[in-house]
């Protein structure tokens, strides 16, 4: 492949916004375009059937994050997976589609991203994913739907309290990712260039205006009009701060020359924290019995001629919103149901069949921070750092067992095994469960904030401040999650980022 030294724009991961970002510049014709990706192509055998996340996850196309010791949890440390290969996370994640609430967007407050103003996008993006109710739910996810009901056979929907199976950006029974929608089609109409297993450190400035991208091997390519920041939570502020943009003491301490002084890079890191329960019983799930022998034998010839059986699933299959405390208010929690026997005992599989469902908290208040530790990145989730999310969990898991009890599972139920009836009754052990075993959902965000006001490392345009001619778009603009998975939310970043560069540097916008 022909690698020129210089491209009007360099995008920087090619994640689910990356993806996005430069297939919007290609449409609004702004020039020509350089992807860089960290990780290899998206082409290994795991990538496409769903089961396969499994075996992703840990692997070396997940960059396997770990947070520091987090102080409200005994000093746990939390994995955070994250996809390191092209379509990014989209490429490892479950492919779950949610837009968020509407009054997610409006609390943002930030001028031009209100419900209003980003809903086209989410339209946009549902042509080009066509993201539909996954085809062959197991017995179990179907009978989710009656758990809370209120929306017929749709998925449920966190504007009000509801159940059922969700919808899912496959195709065929095969991941549809970031790179599938965006990327390659993009590759076909020329201008763009894709560069895979080139891992960026840092952005070289000339003048205050961001000119080059500085590879780990100090190798370096130039950017006429710009650079964009598209990878993720982590990647974006660490690159930023590699490149001398952020807190003044840190970067001093760390022997990094300032570039621009901007407090708030890093900070606002927050995911959606779970806790969950496992069941088992004969026949009560997905699982390694001797029962499923047949099913299992036949599985990989069922994907392989229909997409469908327990391969083509992506493990969660269903869920639901629930307020915890039933006070009348909005949903503040998401319930993923996974009718498989696994991630248990710190084990990936665990003899027996059985389910799991969890609760996360829509929208957390704690927050942690990233910074750079003796040139690490070192991640503070700040996970239940603030008392009120771990309440809301109690509350909320209180509220699981008892929709649990109620399912209508007929002969399929399971009995709570994790972390059960007798040992886990009152509130208290209910907080000691949650605190030694809560993770997160997989959905950090907010560590770039976008914002009007001047502390924000992040204008409403998506704008670095301090310096010219680079952005960020991914999601870690993102001033608060979303109150469900962010995979849609990230890529409508993506597209109305790719909008607003090729406007506000002269091109049409997308
Ligand atoms: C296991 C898992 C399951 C999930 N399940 C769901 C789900 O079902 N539904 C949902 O909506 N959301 C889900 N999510 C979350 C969702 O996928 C993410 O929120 C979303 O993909 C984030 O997009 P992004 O563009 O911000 O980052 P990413 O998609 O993570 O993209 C960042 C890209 O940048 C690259 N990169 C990073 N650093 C560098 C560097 N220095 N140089 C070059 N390249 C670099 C990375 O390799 C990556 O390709 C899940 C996430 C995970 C990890």
């Amino acid at each position: 492949m022909d690698i020129a030294p210089t491209y009007d724009f360099i995008v920087v991961g090619a994640g689910s916004a990356g993806c996005a970002v430069a297939a919007g510049l290609i449409e609004a014709q702004s020039g020509s375009v350089l992807v860089v990706e960290a990780g290899p192509p998206d082409s290994g055998p795991l990538v496409k059937p769903p089961l396969g996340l499994v075996w992703l996850m840990g692997s070396k196309r997940d960059w396997r994050f770990r947070s520091s010791p987090q102080k409200a949890l005994g000093g746990r440390r939390i994995r955070i997976p994250r996809g390191r290969m092209l379509g990014g996370s989209s490429s490892i994640n479950s492919m779950v589609w949610f837009r968020g609430r509407r009054d997610d967007f409006d609390n943002w407050n930030v001028d031009g991203w209100r419900w209003v103003d980003v809903e086209p996008a989410f339209e946009a993006l549902e042509r080009a994913f066509r993201p539909a109710r996954l085809a062959d739910p197991h017995p179990l996810s179907e009978a989710v739907h009656a758990v809370l009901g209120n929306n017929g056979m749709g998925p449920p929907t966190p504007e009000y309290e509801s159940s059922g199976v969700f919808h899912y950006n496959m195709h065929n029974g095969r991941r549809w990712s970031a790179a599938d929608a965006f990327l390659r089609p993009a590759q076909r109409k020329g201008g763009l260039t894709v560069l895979t297993s080139r891992q960026v450190d840092r952005i070289a400035f000339s003048k205050g205006r961001a000119s080059e991208i500085v590879f780990t091997d100090g190798s370096t390519l130039g950017a006429r009009k710009g650079i964009v920041l598209s990878a993720g939570s982590i990647g974006s502020p660490e690159i930023l701060l590699r490149s001398g943009v952020g807190p003044a003491a840190d970067l001093a301490a760390a022997g990094i020359a300032l570039t621009a002084r901007s407090e708030q890079v890093g900070l606002n890191l927050h995911d959606h924290p779970t806790a969950g329960i496992h069941y088992v019983g004969d026949d009560a799930g997905y699982g390694a019995t001797l029962r499923q022998i047949p099913l299992w034998a036949k599985a990989p010839f069922r994907y392989l001629f229909s997409g469908q059986g327990p391969i083509g699933s992506p493990t969660v299959e269903a869920g639901a919103f629930f307020n915890a405390r039933e006070d009348g208010g909005p949903p503040d929690i998401q319930v993923h149901f996974i009718p498989f026997m696994m991630g248990w005992q710190d084990r990936l599989i665990v003899p027996g069949s059985g389910y799991f469902t969890d609760v996360c908290v829509c929208r957390p208040r704690s927050r942690g921070a990233l910074r750079l530790v003796d040139g690490e990145v070192e991640i503070d989730l700040g996970l239940l750092n603030d008392p009120a999310d771990l309440e809301l969990l109690i509350a909320a898991f209180r509220r699981l067992r008892r929709i649990m009890d109620d399912a209508p599972f007929g002969a399929r139920r399971g009995v709570e095994a994790f972390p059960g009836l007798q040992a886990v009754r009152t509130d208290d052990d209910i907080r000691r469960h949650i605190l030694a075993t809560c993770g997160t959902a997989f959905h950090p965000v907010g560590t770039l904030r976008m914002g009007t006001d001047d502390e924000a490392p992040v204008t409403p345009r998506l704008a670095v401040r301090g310096v010219e001619g680079l952005w960020v778009a991914d999601a870690s603009v993102m001033p608060q999650v979303t109150s469900a998975n962010t995979n849609a939310p990230s890529m409508m970043i993506g597209l109305r980022a790719a909008s607003m560069i090729a406007a506000d540097t002269g091109g049409q916008p997308g």
